[in-house]
C-alpha cells in the first residue's frame, strides 16, 4: 500500500514526484509531503505504534521514507518522557500541566528528529554529502547522525554561536564552516552552495521530509496522554517549522481516527530579540516582517523565518496566540524549570517556560486546563546564560568546623 502521494505546493497545490526539491516552480510555494489518508487510516491504529520501536520511528507509517525500518537512520531519537510537572505547575497556578522533556535526545536537543528523517531520505536518494545551515543544535544533530552512515558531512553555522554548540559539531568529525554572519546569511549562503555543489541539505533541498520529522514530538504527546490531545500547546518558534508541524501531525491524527477531536491551541513563543512571527501576531498582519535578532537565545535567532507565515496560520486556525519574553524572563524560566522539576532546558527552553507563565498569568491557560510545554533543547549547551546568576557554591577547608562556620553564615 503506498503511504506517500507526493510533493504538493502549499500555494498553488501543483504536484511533484517524491525527490529533493523544496519549492514550486510555478509560484514559488514551498513544497509539503501529502500522504494517502484513506491507506494511512486503515495501516495505522494505536496498537499498530504500540509496537514499534522505542524512538520516533515507531511513527513509522506517518513519515515520508520508503527505506525498510532496519534501514532507517537512528540514534534512539524521540520517545523522550512527558513528565507532570506538579511543582511547576503549583508555582505557576495550574493543575494539569505537563513538559515534554526533549533535552534527553541522543545530541541533547529535538533536531534529532528532523534529522532523522532527513538522514534516511538523503540516504534513499543516493547522496553522499550532507549539510546543513544552523544556529547549532541542528548541526550537532547532523554531524552525529552522519558519522553513524558514514556520510560526509558539512555544517554552516555563525561564527558567534556558543562554544558548546562547536565542540557538540565538532566532535563528529564534520567540517565545520563559521560563517562571519547571521543565521539569515548563512542560510543565503547555503542556498547558494546547495545549488552549486548538489549536496543535501537537509533544511533547505531536503527540507519537505526534515521537516516531517517535528511532527513526531507532537505524536508522541498525544500518544503519552493515552491518544487525548491537550487543551494548550506551548512551542518554541524559529523558522516556523516545529510549529507548523505540530499543528499538522495532530490534525492528521484526527484525520487517521488516532483521536477523537482537535481541540489543541498551539501558542507560539519567541524572545522580544527576535520574535517576527510575535509581531505579526499582534499587528494581525498575514506575514512577518523581518528583524535583525539580539538576543541570548542564539538558536531561536532567526530574522527572516522560512515557515513564519504558516507558523502563524497554524497559531490562528488553532485559536492560539504568540508571545514573547525578554532575556531576563528567559533566564529566570530556566531556572525555575531547574528548581521545579530538575530539567535544565537551554534557552529556547527557557522561552516556552516563560511564555508559559505570562499565559497563565494572562488567563489565555486557565486553571484546570490539559497543557503541554515543548522543552526543545538541553541547558548543558548554553550554561554561560545561567553560570551568573546561581547560588555562590561555599569554599572550605576539609574540617567539620569549617563547615558548620561556613554553614552559620548562609543562614539556609
Ligand atoms: C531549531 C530549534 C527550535 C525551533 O525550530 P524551528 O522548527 O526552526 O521553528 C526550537 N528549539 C530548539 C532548541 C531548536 O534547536
Ligand atoms: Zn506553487
Amino acid at each position: 500500500m503506498r503511504r506517500i502521494k507526493a510533493l504538493r505546493c502549499r500555494e498553488c497545490g501543483s504536484e511533484y514526484p517524491i525527490e529533493p526539491l523544496h519549492v514550486c516552480e510555478y509560484c514559488f510555494g514551498p513544497l509539503e509531503v501529502e500522504y494517502d489518508y484513506d491507506a494511512l487510516s486503515k495501516l495505522v491504529t494505536h496498537e499498530s505504534i504500540a509496537k514499534g520501536p522505542t524512538s520516533l520511528w515507531r511513527y513509522y507509517d506517518l513519515l515520508p521514507v520508503d527505506s525498510p525500518l532496519h534501514e532507517c537512520v537512528d540514534l534512539g531519537g524521540g520517545f523522550t518522557p512527558l513528565v507532570e510537572a506538579t511543582r511547576l505547575g503549583e508555582k505557576l497556578g495550574v493543575r494539569r500541566l505537563y513538559i515534554k522533556n526533549d533535552t534527553v535526545n541522543p545530541t541533547w536537543s529535538f533536531k534529532d528528529r528532523v534529522v532523522s528523517v532527513a538522514v534516511t531520505k538523503a540516504k534513499e536518494f543516493g547522496f553522499d554529502t550532507v549539510a546543513c545551515a544552523s544556529t547549532g543544535n541542528l548541526a550537532n544533530s547532523l554531524a552525529a547522525h552522519a558519522a553513524k552512515v558514514g556520510m560526509r558531512c558539512f555544517v554552516f553555522v555563525p561564527a558567534d554561536i556558543e562554544l558548546s554548540k562547536v565542540v557538540g559539531s565538532l566532535v563528529y568529525g564534520p567540517q565545520l564552516v563559521a560563517v562571519e554572519g547571521n543565521y539569515d546569511e548563512v542560510n543565503r549562503l547555503c542556498v547558494e552552495v546547495a545549488s552549486r555543489f548538489g549536496w543535501a541539505f537537509v533544511n533547505i533541498n531536503i527540507r519537505p521530509y526534515y521537516s516531517e520529522g517535528s511532527k513526531t514530538i507532537a505524536l508522541e504527546v498525544l500518544e503519552q496522554l493515552n491518544w487525548k490531545a491537550p487543551e494548550h500547546i506551548v512551542v518554541p518558534v524559529a523558522s516556523g517549522s516545529l510549529l507548523t508541524k505540530v499543528w499538522k501531525g495532530i490534525k492528521e491524527c484526527y484525520r487517521i481516527g488516532l483521536i477523537e477531536s482537535v481541540r489543541t491551541k498551539v501558542h507560539g513563543a519567541q524572545p522580544s530579540g527576535c520574535a517576527p512571527v510575535v509581531n505579526a501576531f499582534k499587528l494581525g498582519a498575514s506575514m512577518p516582517k523581518p528583524v535583525k535578532p539580539q538576543t541570548i537565545v542564539k538558536s531561536l535567532a532567526i530574522g527572516n523565518p522560512a515557515d513564519g507565515i504558516y507558523a502563524l496560520r497554524a497559531i490562528r486556525e488553532s485559536g492560539g496566540v504568540a508571545e514573547e519574553v525578554t532575556d531576563e524572563e528567559v533566564v529566570e524560566a530556566i531556572k525555575l524549570l531547574a528548581e521545579t522539576e530538575g530539567i535544565w532546558a537551554e534557552t529556547a527552553g527557557g522561552v516556552t517556560i516563560a511564555v508559559l507563565k505570562k499565559l497563565i498569568r494572562q488567563g489565555i491557560i486557565k486553571r484546570d486546563e490539559l497543557t503541554v510545554a515543548l522543552v526543545t533543547g538541553s541547558g548543558i549547551k548554553t550554561s554561560e546564560v545561567v553560570c551568573e546568576s546561581l547560588r555562590e557554591p561555599i569554599r572550605i577547608q576539609p574540617r567539620l568546623k569549617a563547615f558548620e562556620e561556613a554553614l552559620q553564615k548562609l543562614q539556609l
